[in-house]
């Protein structure tokens, strides 16, 4: 069996945290350490800033929003930081990279953050209540969140409960009561939470200085768990004939592109990070072209049946359990593969998106 020791892809978060910032400064960028506060106070979020503070384009390069997601964006950031400094950027152009956005996650191999909260549910525009669920995630929620502790045979009838499910519901249902997100079962996967999250918090702070002075953005938040193995998939919050799908295309080519509007591997969600940056900064001062970089892994079944574990074993079973161990380690697995050819193409890929992100703010290119 392969080991993560084997593989280019860190899953530690202490070591994934002393590359990037050994790397932001091998690589003479302006950095910042962000903690979570006296509760958390080893967990940080890191930045690295590269380029002139009034450039007109800016790369947005953000990472481990889903905590246990976190070590491929990780590593395509240190990566990148470790084979380029500012000489390598065009004039006019600046790279912001942002770390483990939910480091306990990182640090812990959750999806969520210490308060079970996923922050890429989180982010809701100004008013817009923390409260509601999509009306079949009530009837799943037995199902995807059982209130015991893990036993012999959760695996086990865990895989046909959830195929009968699906034929009951129809796919596209049950991927969005699932997945859309859901304000009323603090317990339960995918919830959005009950107010802003800490890291919600912290960027609400800290971000607008970061990235104001830009008149145009891109912004990839790394994640994987969603569409085929070893694929990358831009997800796009706006339709086909947008004119940010427009710059996307012609940035990325049409094939790993997912509009909102296209028949592909998402489904809707409220309160994602991209669409509260979009909004807090794009309307009416900048370009802002955001995109979910999704690196797909394993069968939705396998990644769901993984996280159901996983949520199981965090609520109901002792933290050094050897059950809590293994749901950690099949989760790790379900959306980091061991795998050194799912890591190296993963990271391949993550360096390809990064040089067009660049070109795509170049303010050299016409808008
Ligand atoms: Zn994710």
């Amino acid at each position: 069996m392969l080991s993560h020791r084997d593989a280019p892809i860190s899953t530690d978060y202490t070591a994934a945290r002393d590359r990037f910032r050994r790397a932001a400064i091998q690589a003479g960028a302006a950095s910042d350490s962000w903690t979570l506060g006296p509760v958390e106070d080893d967990l940080t979020i890191d930045t690295a800033r590269l380029g002139p503070e009034d450039a007109e384009g800016l790369v947005f390069l953000s990472s481990g929003l889903h905590g246990v997601e976190g070590p491929l964006g990780s590593a395509i950031q240190s990566r990148w930081l470790e084979g380029n400094g500012p000489r390598q950027l065009p004039s006019g152009v600046a790279i912001l990279m942002i770390h483990a956005l939910n480091p306990f996650g990182f640090a812990t191999g959750r999806r969520f953050d210490a308060e079970n909260i996923d922050l890429n549910r989180n982010f809701l525009q100004p008013g817009e209540p923390y409260q509601g669920s999509p009306p079949l995630y009530g009837t799943l929620d037995p199902l995807l969140n059982p209130a015991a502790p893990p036993g012999p045979w959760d695996a086990l009838t865990f895989q046909p409960r959830a195929l009968w499910t699906r034929s009951r519901y129809g796919m596209p249902a049950v991927k969005q009561a699932i997945a859309g997100g859901q304000y009323d079962y603090p317990r339960g996967l995918f919830f959005g939470g009950h107010g802003a999250s800490l890291t919600s918090r912290i960027l609400e702070n800290h971000l607008p200085a970061l990235i104001e002075p830009a008149r145009r953005v891109i912004h990839l938040d790394v994640h994987t768990g969603l569409g085929p193995w070893n694929t990358e998939t831009l997800l796009i919050h706006a339709p086909r004939s947008s004119p940010t799908c427009r710059r996307f295309v012609e940035t990325f080519g049409t094939d790993r592109l997912s509009p909102m509007d296209a028949d592909g591997v998402a489904y809707q969600t409220r309160g994602s990070l991209g669409d509260w940056c979009a909004h807090r900064f794009g309307v009416g001062r900048c370009t802002y072209d955001y995109a979910c970089a999704e690196f797909g892994t394993y069968p939705a079944i396998t990644v769901l049946s993984a996280l159901r574990a996983e949520n199981q074993a965090f609520h109901f079973a002792d933290h050094n359990s050897p059950a809590r161990r293994q749901a950690v380690a099949r989760l790790r697995e379900a959306f980091i593969p061991a795998d050194p050819s799912w890591q190296r193409r993963a990271l391949e890929a993550g360096r390809d998106l990064m040089e067009r992100a660049i070109v795509h703010v170049d303010p050299r290119r016409s808008p």
